[in-house]
């Protein structure tokens, strides 16, 4: 029983980041061992991430208005928001950019011979819905972005978790709490600090079965993948793989040591958490809560400036996924032997721009804007269902960026406000 005693005591010693990597690691072995039973286990790692999204639509209401209330001052909120959007944008368009490169040297179509080609091709019957590419189309319409950002029904919009919605209408609360002054509005703001001092602190305990949850998550997802997809997909998952790769780990460090004059290997370190929930989860909504608390306590970025940065960067930055839909779309039309051209390409940066920020934070939620952006280039639509045996993968992998990308924003412009930690706080 000692024993037991003495390992649990260890175990919960550790860094959560070390933590939930065991977590990561023993659901892959578990995963390899169970083979395709292993999708039974999925129910536990499914109540992990509906514990983290029961917490996002409220954590990130009462952050943002709290915020705005007590940050009050409406230039400031502008400036910080410019800056901000700046470097959402700036940073996807290079995501994109080296998707492309890396698709067009490497080619990844030409490796599929013609035998996997032709199942392939078979496989895609019925892997897209044509109702929903083309509401996705109406949804992606540059005005029809802004449009939709107003809700019609506020509490509709808490009720569908429409984050863009939610994020405008806690902003204009809070400003409208900081413009009728303390005396009518202090109550609220500090009700409103107190309920989001409430869901910390359950993102908190949450977290505590956060390694459990992932690897039920992690298993569930090895367990059923065959082995002779992923042979054929290979080299087009490597060439996705890189570009993320080179992004995270040239790019983001660039950025960082040049902007915020910080190094990559204490970012790393300090976003660990983050990331290992973002790969299990394939969700940048469920990653949110996970990502505040690592800007707060691990990277020393003061509350306002995430509280702001973040849900926002959850929603429309999405770095992994825009570089993701570049390399699909140049893949597939290779397979259907489409050639592009340079200024089809060029196109490409901006359609695969504004789908990543039109994407949905969710598991999966690129893929109706691949078979949308198939169109524009003249690929059957069919053609996602190619990729899609292997999508879950590259999916945790584009999540891992896409929140990095957020939180190296944060660093940034935390830093560019003086609102970055001179000392960064030590790890736990
Ligand atoms: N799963 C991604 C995210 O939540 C979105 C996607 O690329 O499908 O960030």
């Amino acid at each position: 029983m000692s024993v037991l005693r003495r390992a649990w005591s260890r175990w919960s010693r550790l860094e959560l980041g070390t933590r939930i990597f065991a977590g990561l690691v023993a659901g892959i072995a578990l995963g390899l061992a169970l083979g395709p039973r292993a999708e039974d286990v999925r129910p536990v790692g499914m109540a992990f991430i509906r514990l983290l999204s029961m917490v996002v639509v409220p954590l990130v209401f009462f952050s943002l208005a709290g915020g705005m209330a007590s940050l009050g001052d409406i230039r400031a909120v502008g400036r910080v928001g410019a800056k901000t959007l700046v470097y959402y944008l700036a940073t996807t368009v290079v995501a994109v950019a080296i998707g492309l490169g890396l698709a067009n040297v490497v080619d990844p179509g030409a490796t599929v011979d013609a035998e996997s080609r032709a199942k392939l091709m078979a496989s895609t019957e019925g892997a897209v819905d044509a109702a929903r590419v083309e509401e996705v189309r109406e949804k992606t319409a540059p005005l029809q972005v802004l449009l939709d950002m107003i809700p019609r029904n506020v509490f509709e919009a808490l009720a569908r978790g429409e984050m863009l919605q939610i994020i405008l209408f806690s902003l204009l609360f809070g400003a409208a709490l900081a413009a009728i002054g303390r005396e009518k509005g202090g109550r609220v703001t500090e009700l409103l600090a107190s309920a989001n001092e409430a869901m910390i602190w359950m993102v908190g305990a949450v977290m505590r079965v956060a390694p459990l949850g992932v690897a039920a998550l992690m298993a569930s997802v090895v367990g059923p993948l065959g082995p002779s997809v992923l042979r054929s997909l290979a080299v087009y998952a490597g060439v996705v793989v890189a570009g993320l790769a080179v992004h995270m780990f040239l790019v983001y460090p660039l950025l960082l040591r040049l902007l915020a004059r910080r190094g990559a290997r204490w970012f790393f370190r300090a976003v660990r958490p983050a990331q290992a929930v973002a790969f299990s989860t394939s969700s940048s909504a469920a990653t949110l809560p996970t990502s505040l608390a690592c800007s707060r306590e691990r990277l020393g970025v003061s509350r306002e400036i995430g509280d702001f940065c973040l849900p926002l960067g959850a929603t429309v930055n999405m770095d992994g996924t825009a570089l993701f839909l570049a390399v699909a779309t140049l893949f597939i039309a290779q397979i259907y032997g489409v050639t592009l051209g340079f200024s089809e390409q060029l196109g490409l940066v901006l359609t695969a721009t504004l789908a990543s920020i039109g994407t949905a934070a969710v598991p999966g939620a690129s893929v109706p804007l691949l078979a949308m952006m198939l169109g524009t280039v003249g690929v059957p639509l069919e053609g996602v269902g190619i990729i899609l045996g292997i999508d879950r993968v590259l999916d945790m992998c584009r999540t891992v960026v896409n929140i990095t990308g957020d939180l190296v924003g944060v660093v940034i412009v935390g830093r560019s406000e003086g609102k970055l930690a001179e000392e960064p706080p030590p790890l736990p």
